[in-house]
């Protein structure tokens, strides 16, 4: 890495970042927004055809989240919404009696935050027609919520991923998985951001999570496409290649046109990371981007 974007929490450039609502929740200036669409209309280049877009809004629904089992795997990350409920007076009423602790009237809604794009597509895809035989490719997108213990310069709270994902026999499956993985590290080669790939795992809650981690990694169900942005020894997960076995296809009784249990695969990019190594890499002055990257993001 040639060039510091931070050096810490307080001291990220406010040329890309300026001072924080609060820790890992940023706001974008002008020049991080610019790499941050030439991102995203690389990343559409690369498409493949036939596939079906879908943009996300940040919450989604409650009960569907829990039935992915998210709140079993991950409840220390869930982000939940919650209003104050009631007609009028109600409302009126539990602020006044709050004395100035209107959070204690606070109740639960049916939305959650969404930490992943991914996961309001399955329930949606489970009320159409059964998968076709050639199988079924989605471009996804949302703004994504984590409750994150700690807030390094690249793990941020609110954040924005886009997807692609494949929805059909467990070979389809493993193929799309298999095919992204070249083309992301193409994509960061012509954007000169110095990679690896890595097997990984989901930052799964607790002890037993411990166990799901050691699986995930001996099934070879998560790939991470790693590149230095705070640190060199420990660099950052900005894309992941996941395949979820027949996960959601079970959950939401998604079946394939022979009847069979359809699985599933995604490829994430986190386009916040992503455009922090960018920098991280090359410095603040697009100017001085290496050809390529300036090219390929047309900055
Ligand atoms: P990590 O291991 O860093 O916690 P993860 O394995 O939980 O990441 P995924 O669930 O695979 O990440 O999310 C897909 C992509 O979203 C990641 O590869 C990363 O680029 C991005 N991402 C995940 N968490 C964050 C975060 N807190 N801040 C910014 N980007 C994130
Ligand atoms: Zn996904």
């Amino acid at each position: 890495m040639n060039h510091s974007i931070n050096d810490g929490f307080e001291s990220i450039s406010p040329a890309l970042l300026q001072p924080s609502i609060c820790a890992g929740v940023q706001v974008r200036t002008a020049l991080f927004e610019q790499v941050i669409d030439g991102l995203s209309a690389l990343i559409t280049s690369l498409r493949d055809p036939e596939t079906e877009i879908l943009r996300f809004p940040p919450v989604m629904s409650r009960d569907q989240l829990v039935k992915s089992g998210y709140l079993h795997s991950f409840p220390h990350l869930l982000g939940c919404v919650s209003s104050l409920q009631g007609d009028e007076s109600q409302v009126r009423g539990s602020l006044e009696r709050s004395n100035g602790d209107w959070i204690a009237g606070l109740s639960a809604t049916e939305l959650v935050l969404s930490p992943a794009a991914c996961y309001p597509l399955y329930p949606l895809v489970a009320t159409r027609k059964p998968v076709p035989g050639s199988g079924l490719l989605f471009d996804v997108a949302s703004y994504c919520f984590r409750r994150e213990a700690t807030h390094e310069v690249d793990r941020l709270q609110a954040f924005r991923m886009r997807e692609y994902v494949c929805i059909g026999t467990s070979e389809q499956s493993l193929d799309f998985r298999a095919r992204w993985i070249p083309k992301a590290e193409e994509l960061a080669r012509r954007l000169g951001l110095p990679c690896r790939i890595a097997p990984a795992s989901d930052p799964f809650f607790g002890r037993a999570g411990r166990l799901a981690a050691m699986i995930q990694v001996e099934q070879a169900l998560k790939f991470e496409l790693l590149i230095p942005v705070h640190s060199q020894d420990q660099p950052t997960a900005c894309m992941s290649f996941n395949y979820h076995r027949d996960h959601f296809g079970t959950t939401w009784d998604l079946q394939t046109d022979t009847g069979e249990t359809a699985h599933t695969a995604c490829v994430a990019f986190g386009l916040d990371r992503l455009a922090l190594a960018l920098f991280a890499t090359h410095g603040l002055d697009l100017q001085v981007w290496p050809a390529t990257a300036r090219n390929a993001l047309s900055v």
